[in-house]
């Protein structure tokens, strides 16, 4: 999954905000990525590949590079979408009210570069009680660095 060629915004590690035109975001993105990061487009359930794994790691934002969830805590939700209860900082992604196909919605975006990500329900896990219903195609994941995964196994199992 590469949808970071020739983007001049993406960064894991820059956190200051992007400001683009919907044009030049269509230059940069392919067309699944745009059509859900900036027209708010909803993937198929069930499409994404993320929707099921479990290896350990961190999702950015596919458009950016922002952080905004980690493995931990990611659950299976059975709603189709890879479900996460809570994001990596509170400024990791911003809300808004979203109205729209006569439902009460809240719309979660990234903090970084406003991309539309998907929603966020009540009806999740402790701690949070929270559903962060994503699309896959806007994750990008980054498995975690093998020595910090080899000190957490090893925490684990010895
Ligand atoms: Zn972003």
């Amino acid at each position: 999954m590469n949808s970071v060629k020739n983007n001049p915004a993406y960064s894991n590690t820059d956190t200051s905000k992007v400001n683009m035109n919907d044009e030049e975001w269509k230059k940069i993105l392919s067309s699944e990525v745009y059509q859900v990061a900036r027209q708010k487009g909803t993937e198929s359930p069930w499409s994404s590949p993320l929707e099921k794994i479990k290896d350990k790691g961190t999702y950015y934002c596919a458009v950016c590079g922002n952080g905004l969830f980690v493995s931990d805590t990611k659950f299976e939700s059975g709603c189709g979408w890879p479900s996460f209860y809570q994001p990596v900082t509170k400024g990791s992604v911003i809300y808004e009210v979203d109205n729209t196909y006569g439902m009460k919605r809240t719309e979660v975006m990234c903090g970084r570069c406003k991309s539309h990500l998907g929603h966020v329900f009540d009806d999740g896990p402790p701690p949070t009680g929270l559903r962060y219903c994503i699309n896959g195609v806007v994750l990008d994941f980054k498995k975690a660095q093998k020595a910090e995964q080899k000190y957490k196994d090893g925490a684990k199992s010895k």
